[in-house]
């Protein structure tokens, strides 16, 4: 294990939304006990954050420091993700339709970013994780020791995010989904910093015809030879 990362690798999973990284990060991060990273998580909870307290994001001063005084605690109760902003249990606020889009917009500003990149390479910095996002590979952490890249068809993205808001009760349409899911990656890739981009050297899986266990399992090989190797090397 390189001396750097006392806890283990870090592993970046990146894509758009709906391709699996959660459902992926989650269950690898159990495998490898590693620690999972949300950080789609923290920018929702930022942009929930900011949008509550009314904060002009045209102020971009007013907005870097709200940014970083912002405290966001990623929990597990019963393997269930809960996020905490400053206190506030936001797990269930920061998951609706309008919540997604609100996000993609908030965070293409930059004390936005530049807060939630201190705050992610601090709690990745001894190794032992499993971050998903999307610059996680190219500017979180481009010296990864493993990248992965989870695409999947817009159609078959926007089935997965339908079928999964209808479970929560929440009444949308494959349609409006389809909309939401192809105008958040428009505003994900098209931004000027840290857009949406496979790394270089991340390994590309196209998730639309494969279950999460089939995903998990490719992934788990890869990370698994590293982890062998590196520890033969020392
Ligand atoms: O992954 P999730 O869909 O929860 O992310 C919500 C939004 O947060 C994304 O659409 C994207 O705009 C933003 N995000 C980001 N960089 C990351 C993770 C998420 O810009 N590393």
């Amino acid at each position: 294990m390189q001396r750097s990362r006392p806890n283990g690798i870090v592993i970046a999973i990146d894509g758009p939304s709906g391709a699996g990284k959660s459902t992926i990060a989650r269950m690898l991060a159990e495998q490898l006990d590693y620690i999972q990273i949300d950080t789609g998580a923290m920018y929702r909870a930022a942009a929930f954050m900011l949008s509550s307290a009314d904060v002009d994001l045209l102020d971009l001063e007013a907005v870097s420091s709200f940014c970083n005084d912002l405290e966001i605690k990623l929990e597990s109760d019963s393997g269930k993700q809960v996020v905490l902003a400053n206190g506030l249990d936001v797990t269930k606020l920061i998951r609706t339709p309008e919540m997604s889009l609100i996000t993609s917009r908030i965070s293409t500003i930059k004390p936005v970013r530049d807060a939630m990149l201190k705050a992610q390479q601090k709690l990745g910095a001894k190794g032992g994780v499993v971050l998903e996002g999307r610059d996680i590979g190219t500017v979180v952490f481009p010296d990864a020791e493993m990248k992965f890249y989870l695409n999947a068809s817009v159609e078959e993205r926007a089935r997965r995010r339908c079928e999964e808001l209808n479970n929560k009760g929440e009444q949308v349409t494959l349609e409006q989904t389809v909309i939401n899911v192809a105008q958040r990656d428009r505003q994900d890739s098209e931004r000027d910093i840290s857009p949406l981009r496979q790394a270089d050297d991340a390994i590309l899986i196209d998730s639309s015809k494969l279950t999460a266990e089939e995903v998990l399992s490719v992934i788990t090989a890869f990370c698994k030879e590293k982890v062998k190797n590196m520890v033969v090397k020392l």
